[in-house]
């Protein structure tokens, strides 16, 4: 089975969903057989590489996630879209744990036939999150490149060490990742340098510039690579996808 990425921070707009997708269509480009999967409810990975929402979503169905998957535009790349009826997952999940398990086991079940599977998780540390986490072999966390970017980090820290020690034991950090990076502000250096202090080594060597590019792209419904392929922002997600994939 391929490698499970779950792309969290209880954050919104720190560009998790910009990762999910560009990061997907990179390792897709790469020659992995790739699937991403939207778990927010605004359902933004899915309109951003020209999918639609499913109305009923095999995780709330207990349907077989293939039959939901579908086809994108980018060769080596599926889609299991979002759903806005993904309320009712947390809503079962509230009641102990034991709910949010079969979904993980329904997703782990489908996952096996994909080199990678990208997860873009909502901006919120619930059972969405959790179950994701819970199938997941790393976590990335982008971080915003603004302050009180690890505002919150605590206890999404927390979190991945709670599933690490009581649901899954393979789930590993697998990096923090600067975005919306200015090279021009100081306030970008001073956060890059407090994040790598803390963090060392866990933190990506890339930085994810900030680029108008990149916020263009998902309003044509196409990947960085399909929008504009020489933008920083395609550079930044292939080298991305190079750390990703190296050792
Ligand atoms: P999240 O999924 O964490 O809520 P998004 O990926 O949706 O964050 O990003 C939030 C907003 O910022 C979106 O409008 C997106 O297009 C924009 N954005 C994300 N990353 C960048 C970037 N590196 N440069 C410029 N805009 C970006
Ligand atoms: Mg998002």
């Amino acid at each position: 089975m391929g490698r499970v990425l779950c792309i969290a921070n209880q954050k919104g707009g720190v560009g998790k969903t910009t990762t999910a997708v560009n990061l997907a269509a990179a390792l897709a480009a790469a020659g992995r057989k790739t699937l991403l999967i939207d778990l927010d409810p605004q359902c933004n990975a899915t309109s951003a590489i020209g999918g639609e929402p499913t109305p009923r979503h095999p995780l709330v169905q207990r349907t077989p996630l293939r039959d939901a998957v579908t086809a994108t535009e980018i060769a080596g790349l599926e889609l299991l879209p979002g759903s806005r009826s993904f309320h009712d997952v947390d809503h079962l999940a509230t009641a102990g744990g034991g709910e949010s398990r079969l979904v993980a086991d329904h997703l782990a079940a489908s996952l096996s036939v994909y080199d990678a599977v990208l997860v873009d998780c909502p901006p919120s540390l619930g059972t969405l999150t959790e179950t994701a986490l819970a199938t997941a072999d790393e976590v990335v966390m982008p971080l915003e490149c603004e302050y009180f970017a690890m505002e919150g980090l605590t206890q999404m820290i927390e979190l991945v060490k709670r599933v690490m020690t009581r649901r899954n034991s393979r789930l590993q950090l697998g990096g923090i990742l600067l975005t919306k990076h200015d090279p021009h502000l100081e306030l970008t250096h001073e956060v890059e340098r407090e994040v790598r202090e803390f963090f060392g080594e866990a933190v990506f060597q890339t930085v994810i510039p900030r680029d108008v590019a990149l916020a263009e792209a998902p309003s044509h419904g196409q990947s960085i690579f399909q929008y504009d392929c020489r933008s920083r922002g395609a550079r930044a997600y292939i080298e991305v996808c190079q750390e990703v994939l190296s050792p």
